[in-house]
């Protein structure tokens, strides 16, 4: 049923949401940053600028405990979507492994 991996989502579709993320134009962080949900040094930060006025979005991601968050637009529009929903957001569907 896709569900015998001992592995969290996140970490067993790392791979994918890395370059599904590279796919849509993301571009990661150098530093990864302490998680405040496990306090472990696994937050990933990834940005999207979009077209100068369109904004863009940003997505932080911790690959230990899954916690996620996105923002979205720039300025005084940024809105924060917490918990957002990575591999949703990807179209990776944790109970189907697509073939790669
Ligand atoms: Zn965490």
């Amino acid at each position: 049923m896709g569900k015998k991996s001992p592995l969290p989502p996140w970490l067993e579709h790392a791979a994918q949401v890395k370059k599904k993320m590279k796919e849509r134009g993301f571009k990661m962080a150098d530093r990864v940053q302490i998680c405040q949900g496990c306090g472990e040094y696994a937050e990933e930060t990834w940005s999207l600028r979009g077209p100068e006025g369109l904004g863009g979005r940003d997505v932080v991601a911790c690959m230990n405990c899954g916690r996620a968050r996105s923002w979205r637009g720039s300025g005084q529009q940024r809105a924060v979507e917490e918990p957002f929903d990575l591999l949703g957001f990807l179209g990776i569907s944790p109970e189907r492994t697509e073939p790669s």
